[in-house]
């Protein structure tokens, strides 16, 4: 078998564990498969990098922080490499760049253009192995980027895509994808399978498990993804086509999302174009919009309020503040301290009364929705984060789906 193996940082946190992963993909190999390893950087490295370069400054050069932010995964890779070699692999680092990885230039942010994968499929053959670095490539003009947060469960998948494995492994700290984070309820359910789309929802609405767009892209090529621990030698969850038996449960999910925060414009005269205005300047500065209310007019006056990350609240409150006057609003208002809490299943198309017993659960505890949105197959509540662990823990009850103590 051809297959990408991907560790994220707690496989990585230290030699110990540098050593652990080491055997696993030694074993791998010495089965007599072809691998090509993409890692992260080791936990927290990248957070550190990042808090280091907000001392300097908040607006520090976006070029500059992604040479910074992507020498994390240089280190592990480099560690890596030299604990394969000593067991007796013939391993070898690569950066992203040196891996064929071109992306655009949104620095912090970038998409991967294409991977040229030329060199890694040779050395596979050629029974060598490659420790790749995640999470960043290099532009036309060779300027190193990062893909975002997450991201080397991208460059884990645009590799596999790009070497035509047969599987991409994502090693790490949890044996499988849950029916919730299993670190807030302690009886969440692993899922054995899950289809593309609806790991998709899981991923966006908040399951930081998997990076969305690895998700969206393994969709887009029929890449299957296991999740696995590298700590437990265990089958963990196959993320791969639907398969039809999968559409029985109503809800099979709990994600949720503390990364909210949220604006409200109020009193802005009600006319065509409003809701263009508003966004057409969050777009251009590249912030992601996420859920949106706009309330009926009141005497030719309305309200929009809508969720953006905390790393942009501050930033799109400067804009909304300036866009208040010109658009004649009577007043900007806005707390980073919401979160949002989902329930997601594709039975939910063929169940009545799902978001009811949502509302319901939510009143009987006193926690109280402050934005409601909906698609097919999930319900979204924004509500305050501190109500956040009581909210999934009651939902994930209520939708049956704590796992049996018996
Ligand atoms: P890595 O560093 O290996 O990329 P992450 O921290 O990015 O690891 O992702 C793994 C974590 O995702 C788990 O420790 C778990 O707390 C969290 N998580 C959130 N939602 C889920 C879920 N539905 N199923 C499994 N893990 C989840
Ligand atoms: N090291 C990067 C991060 O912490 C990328 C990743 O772990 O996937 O976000
Ligand atoms: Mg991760």
């Amino acid at each position: 078998m051809r297959i990408v193996q991907k560790f994220g940082g707690t496989s990585l946190a230290g030699i110990a564990r540098v050593k652990a992963t080491a055997a696993i993909v030694y074993d791998a190999h010495q089965q007599g498969h072809q691998v090509a390893v993409v890692v992260s950087a080791m936990s927290g490295e990248t957070s550190r990098m990042h808090a280091l370069s907000k001392d300097i400054s908040t607006t520090a050069e976006a070029r500059e922080v992604d040479v910074l932010l992507a020498t994390g995964e240089q280190a592990s890779a480099a560690l890596l490499a030299m604990e394969l070699k000593r067991l007796g692999v013939d391993a070898f680092s690569l950066t992203g760049a040196q891996a064929g990885i071109r992306t655009d230039s949104q620095f912090g942010r970038a998409n991967i253009k294409t991977v040229d994968s030329k060199r890694l499929v040779a050395a596979m053959q050629a029974g060598k192995l490659a420790v790749i670095t995640g999470f960043q490539g290099c532009d036309e003009a060779g300027n190193i980027t990062t893909l975002g947060r997450g991201g080397s469960d991208t460059s884990a998948v645009a590799i596999a895509i790009a070497v035509d494995a047969d599987v991409c492994d994502i090693y790490t700290d949890v044996d499988g994808i849950y029916t919730t984070d299993p670190r807030i309820v302690a009886c969440a359910q692993k899922i054995k399978k899950i289809s593309y789309e609806e790991m998709l929802e899981f991923a966006s609405l908040g399951a930081k498990v998997l990076q969305t767009r690895s998700v969206g892209l393994a969709m887009k090529h029929g890449m299957p993804i296991h999740l696995r621990s590298s700590f437990d030698n265990i089958a963990g969850s196959m993320v791969c086509k639907e398969d039809k038996n999968m559409e029985t449960a109503c809800v099979t999910g709990v994600p949720f999302n503390r990364d909210e925060a949220k604006i409200t414009l109020q009193g802005i005269p009600d006319q065509p174009g409003i809701a263009a205005g508003i966004f057409a300047p969050i777009a251009e500065a590249g912030i992601n919009v996420d859920v949106i209310v706009q309330n009926i007019s009141d005497h030719g006056l309305t309200d929009i309020t809508f969720t953006v990350t905390r790393a942009d609240y501050t930033k799109t409150m400067t804009m909304m503040h300036q866009h208040c006057l010109n658009m004649k609003a009577k007043q900007v208002f806005g707390s980073n301290d919401v979160a949002k809490v989902s329930i997601i299943g594709v039975g939910m198309k063929s169940h009545a009364g799902v978001a009811q017993t949502m509302f319901q659960t939510l009143a009987q505890a006193g926690i109280n929705i402050e934005m409601i949105t909906t698609s097919e197959i999930k319900v979204t509540v924004v509500i305050e984060e501190t109500d956040v662990d009581r909210a999934v823990t009651l939902l994930h009850t209520a939708f049956g789906l704590d796992a049996s103590t018996a």
